[in-house]
């Protein structure tokens, strides 16, 4: 019998968003235990001998986690299903995608040059890029394998210690990525996680003294509390935050890809996705037209269960966030917008127990609206007129994000014309939501700092030092 005195570690219970069954649980982390954990990565950084292996040495772990990651693939696959409900096929794809992400950052960390600069004087001067130290890294829930590679494997890569905190609201994750770096031979210690909710332990993190770096994927109003923390501290941040993204269709496009992007675009992961083409804008002469063809193929999409055969959407990732969907969609109807389909969660047996919500279509809202200006990282899509290349622009840089865009037309010069006047950290012109492991991706706006991916989310994780080796013969004069 369990003395009543004694308090049963608190657990974060995943909920499995398609039938609300159990999807399993974690221990939640105590604050109390911050310093230790932080201290033992300090210990496993000083003294593992990671940060000082040969870059083809730290190459062979990353790679090797790789192999034990892509030997799972199926119950990794199957458990992220569980735990957020995104189509089977999906989050195959998610696993694909970490185990790329960490056989790219081994090729990237053996590959990485530095530079020997110009001198000025009797001296050879050449920059190193050294580690960071203890760097956390903080995901959310709607990719979070994908998410947690994107960060751990290039920090690894660059030496550094890692203590990565994933969402509460997809927490099954990290501790298989852990796991199976540890079992693969990353050194004890260089890779903890830590569950629980953001505002209790995340901020304690953060701003603890031991920590030196921080990235962070997430929402705008997160994103602007942990620049804060960290601007206290002086402290390097990299924030990769909300989008609304403006998807572009001019007249001369080819109506059938760009349809069939738009759709693709936002329903794809039920919207729950950063760069979600979440506004439309079709040129005014075939608004109608490409707005039904749009409204005819949302009405198509198979919403099932996320291991049906054929879904191409699941439900929401959790019971709340489908809550906060149906509210943003209430405010566009009182903002006077048109529902053209969706609007409402679906009836049925097959969705009485999951948290699903429909493809929503709306128009009749100015470019000003809250629908247009917030995020609803849900399967929202609100279409918008405009009447040439000046009124687009004006419209689609007109909110606080710059994540992403897409444009529609045959013509490439205008492609290039409209792609280098949107303000967004990505650009798909004749295509969509193509985000690869070897190409930097990142805001502009409010969208975020700095840049994942490429090799500028390699060096992301290191800080540039600058070495002279003096060459000189003669004794320094006190003053030139
Ligand atoms: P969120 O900001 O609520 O939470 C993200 C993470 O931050 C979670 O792990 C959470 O526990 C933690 N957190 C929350 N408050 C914190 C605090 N005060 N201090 C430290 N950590 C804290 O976001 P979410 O709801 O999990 O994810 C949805 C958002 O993420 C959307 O806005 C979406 O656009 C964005 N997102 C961006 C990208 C990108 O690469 N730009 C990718 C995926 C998702």
């Amino acid at each position: 019998m369990s003395s009543p005195n004694i308090k049963a570690p608190a657990e974060i219970v995943s909920i499995n968003p398609a039938d609300g069954s159990e999807a399993g649980r974690v221990p939640e982390t105590s604050p109390a235990d911050l310093d230790a954990i932080v201290a033992a990565a300090w210990t496993a950084y000083r003294t593992s001998g990671w940060k000082d292996l040969m870059p083809h040495k730290r190459a062979e772990v990353l790679r090797a986690i790789a192999d034990g990651l892509e030997a799972e693939k199926e119950d990794l696959a199957r458990k992220q299903m569980r735990d957020n409900g995104k189509p089977l096929s999906e989050c195959r794809g998610m696993v694909d995608y970490a185990v790329g992400t960490f056989r790219y950052y081994a090729s990237a960390c053996e590959t990485l040059e530095t530079e020997v600069t110009p001198p000025r004087g009797p001296y050879v001067s050449m920059t190193v890029l050294e580690p960071h130290g203890v760097v956390v890294a903080i995901t959310p829930w709607n990719s979070p394998l994908m998410n947690d590679a994107t960060k751990v494997a290039p920090a690894l890569a660059a030496g550094n210690a890692v203590i990565l905190k994933p969402s509460e609201d997809a927490p099954l994750l990290a501790p298989e990525l852990l796991r199976v770096a540890r079992a693969r031979g990353l050194p004890e210690g260089l890779l903890q996680v830590i569950q629980g909710r953001g505002a209790a332990i995340g901020s304690a993190l953060v701003s603890h003294p031991g920590v030196s770096m921080v990235s962070f994927t997430g929402g705008t109003e997160t994103g602007r509390t942990i620049g804060v923390l960290a601007a206290c501290k002086i402290m390097p941040v990299a924030l990769e935050l909300g989008g609304k993204s403006p998807h572009v269709v001019f007249a001369d496009a080819r109506r059938d890809l760009a349809v069939a992007a738009v759709i693709a675009g936002i329903f794809g992961s039920a919207g729950q996705s950063c760069v979600a083409g979440s506004r439309v804008f079709i040129e005014a002469s075939i608004y109608d037209e490409v707005l039904a063809a749009i409204v005819a193929r949302a009405r198509t999409i198979r919403l099932a269960a996320p291991d049906a055969e054929g879904v191409e959407m699941g439900p929401l990732a959790s019971f709340h966030h489908r809550e906060r969907v149906e509210a943003f969609v209430a405010r566009a109807q009182s903002e006077g917008g048109r529902i053209l389909c969706g609007g409402a969660r679906p009836e049925g047996a097959a969705y009485a127990s999951g948290a699903y919500y429909p493809p929503t279509v709306i128009d009749g809202l100015g470019p000003d609206s809250l629908t247009c200006q917030e995020e609803a990282f849900g399967p929202v899509l609100v279409a918008l007129p405009f009447a040439d290349e000046a009124d687009l622009i004006d419209q689609a840089n007109g909110t606080a994000f710059g994540l992403a865009c897409g444009i529609w037309t045959e013509d490439f010069r205008k492609g290039w014309r409209v792609g280098r006047a949107l303000e967004a950290g990505s650009v798909w012109i004749n295509t969509y939501k193509q985000s690869v492991t070897t190409t930097p991706f990142g805001g502009f706006k409010s969208s975020g700092i700095g840049r994942e991916k490429g090799m500028d989310g390699l060096r992301l994780y290191t800080q540039v030092k600058s070495m002279y080796f003096g060459l000189q013969e003669a004794p320094f004069p006190v003053s030139k």
